[in-house]
């Protein structure tokens, strides 16, 4: 219990709509609790910013960011804006400035809602889905010679680092450890790709060794997309590269629902620097303006925030309250099928507070 500085970056298209649901929301929830407080500083960071000032954030924007207890992030991206630029200059320029190394994906399908999978259980998909987060194929390594030139070349080089798998791989296997199963799926493409993929998993071989108690399988990447639809049962946490999660984890965001809905963490485990947290969608500039964006992602990245924190009870209340909208169903955005604006939606998830 305690108070909490928040930084809150809207950023681009409807990351701005529904960090402002959220933050209506965390109002509404610690509003009756003495004990919990979340001052939040609104920083208006993104690509608006970058046309009227050239860059994306101010040029100390990652030791302003170092005072705050956590950070609540929209989305980066606007198409007056090239995308390495709104990418790289803001969301990726924080996570790798605050080594934000671990990127968490809950996925699970809420009571109420239909996965398109249409196994018929409400029990199909509880996934929890890590993602390194600093490296891999995200490295930024790599260049461009001879441009236009019929000889250009373009290379993206991934980089897998001794260090950087361990860590992310002991932190997947705590999380495994942690969860009623036990069981984490290693994932990997190291029959294609003979180098850094080989590292990563030499380095998981050793490092589970520690985790007896934790059951362990390595997948190839392909089989495991194939897996997530076929047998969803069979999957509890899961560990990959920067690449295949990101990929693994948009399919399982699709599988569970709508990316709408879908939450991530972007964490620092060592605490050392503050963790992000934000919806995996992205700046859908295609519905900005129409009042229609489902804001329950970002509502749900807003309970990772808290559990981050510590506040675990608030976390599972605002959880809780999520649910309760879906398995009620009266009021839910256009993209889980219902009517309901992004306003509405979010009185919805206020009312179940
Ligand atoms: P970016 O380039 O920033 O990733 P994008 O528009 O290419 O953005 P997303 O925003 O991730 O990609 O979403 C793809 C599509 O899914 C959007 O065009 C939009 O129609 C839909 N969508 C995404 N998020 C939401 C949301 N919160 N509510 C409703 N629809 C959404």
């Amino acid at each position: 219990m305690g108070t909490y500085r928040i930084a809150a970056i809207p950023g681009d298209g409807i990351g701005k709509e529904v960090i402002s649901a959220g933050c209506q929301v965390l109002e509404e929830l610690t509003g009756g609790h003495a004990d919990l407080t979340l001052e939040f500083e609104v920083l208006p960071w993104g690509s608006d910013m970058y046309l009227a000032t050239g860059t994306m954030m101010p040029d100390d924007a990652l030791d302003m960011l170092r005072k705050f207890d956590a950070i609540y992030f929209g989305s980066a991206g606007d198409p007056r804006v090239p995308d390495h630029i709104s990418l790289w200059n803001l969301r990726l320029a924080i996570c790798q400035g605050l080594d934000q190394y671990a990127n968490i994906r809950p996925t699970k399908l809420l009571p109420g809602l239909s996965s398109p999978l249409k196994t018929g259980t409400d029990k199909t998909i509880d996934w929890f889905i890590v993602r390194e987060n600093s490296e891999g194929e995200y490295s930024g390594a790599g260049g461009r010679v001879h441009q236009a030139l019929p000889n250009e070349v373009g290379l993206d080089v991934s980089v897998i680092t001794r260090e950087g798998a361990e860590r992310i791989q002991r932190f997947a296997l705590d999380v495994a450890r942690s969860r009623p199963r036990k069981k984490l799926t290693f994932v990997t493409k190291s029959n294609a790709q003979r180098h850094a993929m080989v590292l990563w998993d030499e380095v998981f071989e050793s490092v589970s060794a520690d985790y007896p108690d934790v059951q362990t399988e390595r997948v190839l990447v392909d089989a495991m997309a194939a897996r997530f639809v076929t047998d969803p049962e069979s999957v509890d946490t899961v560990v990959a590269t920067n690449l295949h999660a990101d990929v693994l984890s948009d399919l399982a965001a699709a599988l569970s629902g709508s990316l709408g809905l879908a939450p991530t963490g972007n964490i620092n485990p060592e605490r050392k620097t503050p963790s992000m947290f934000e919806p995996i969608h992205g700046s859908a500039f295609d519905i900005v303006g129409h009042g229609s964006a489902n804001p329950l992602g970002a509502i749900w990245s807003a309970s990772l925030m808290l559990e981050h924190l510590g506040e675990k009870e608030a976390a599972m209340r605002l959880l809780k309250a999520v649910e309760h909208v879906t398995t009620d169903g009266s009021r839910l955005p256009r993209d889980l099928g219902g009517q309901a604006g992004t306003d509405e939606v979010t009185k919805a998830v206020c009312d179940a507070l």
